[in-house]
């Protein structure tokens, strides 16, 4: 696997698979790699002829500068995964990369004001704008993006409809532990109580998913699963709520029989989570 980390460097070998017709896949991450990513960058190798993985943890995406700062990282580890892969390029600028990002104009239709935009001003914004430069550099045919982060995927696929028509987003299922807990680079921060606790996220969502076969009241759902897994102090709720998948909107009932998402944004101690749930109802 070829390390790339600058951004000149990485242009001139897209330039030359270009030139050779290779499809480039490309999976954007911020390291600390574990299997959610590993799955993206599985499909992505089975499907282009050349995978190029990056890592960017970009500041501009993180409204709280304690959360950039204890991000977790681990080149070694994350190059042992891309190469047990069969990753053919990790793309891994220096800091320095931030001073490329451009502000990049696109209209998210109010879904950057909702859910995590609501509790993290700016993060969409941040996130548009660093995909936006990675898309450019890298110049990829598909990307890879995890349902776990359901309204990022919404917001990339806006991006690409509005300034990379020929980039295909390929969206990806959420990988979870055994225990149901969805796989996140941030778990690696959770004491071993905060990760036992964090099991209800799931638990809420397994729970409303399987209630709504019989309730189609999103007010009842969401009130019991408040009642039942965010009663204690443990797990701080920060929102629970059942949405239209393609708009965000919170619903009132789940009888429209269009495809809704439960999302769930919690603090596990000074961690916080997101996880997801898309019920195709
Ligand atoms: P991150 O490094 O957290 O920015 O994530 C990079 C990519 O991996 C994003 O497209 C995420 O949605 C995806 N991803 C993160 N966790 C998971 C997971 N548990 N399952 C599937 N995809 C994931």
């Amino acid at each position: 696997m070829l390390i790339v980390r600058k951004r000149k460097e990485m242009e001139a070998l897209v330039r030359g698979y270009k030139a050779e017709n290779n499809k480039i896949g490309f999976v954007p991450t911020m390291g600390y790699l574990h299997e959610g990513h590993a799955s993206l960058i599985r499909q992505s190798v089975a499907n282009n002829s050349i995978t190029i993985c990056s890592i960017f943890v970009n500041p501009t995406q993180f409204n709280n500068p304690e959360d950039f700062r204890l991000y977790p990282k681990n080149e070694k580890g994350d190059v042992e995964l891309l190469q047990q892969n069969k990753c053919d390029v990790l793309f891994i600028p220096g800091d320095e990369f931030v001073n490329d990002i451009l502000d990049v104009m696109i209209d998210m239709k109010g879904a950057d004001k909702i859910l995590e935009g609501e509790f993290r001003p700016g993060h969409f914004k941040g996130m548009v704008n660093i995909v936006a430069l990675l898309f450019q550099v890298v110049q990829p045919h598909k990307a890879y993006f995890g349902q776990k982060d359901f309204q990022q995927l919404c917001i990339v696929q806006m991006l690409r409809a509005q300034k990379f028509p020929k980039i295909e987003i390929i969206p990806s299922p959420t990988i979870r532990e055994e225990s149901g807990l969805a796989m996140s680079s941030r778990n690696a921060r959770l004491s071993k109580e905060e990760k036992q606790n964090a099991l209800k996220i799931s638990q809420a969502l397994f729970s409303i998913r399987e209630h709504s076969k019989q309730i189609w009241s999103a007010k009842t759902l969401k009130d019991q699963a408040i009642k039942d897994f965010f009663s204690s102090e443990e797990l701080k709720l920060e929102y629970l709520e059942i949405v239209d998948a393609q708009t965000l909107v919170p619903v009132s009932d789940l009888a429209s029989g269009l495809p809704i998402v439960v999302c769930i944004a919690a603090f596990a101690g000074k961690v916080r989570l997101i996880d997801n749930i898309i019920i195709n109802s």
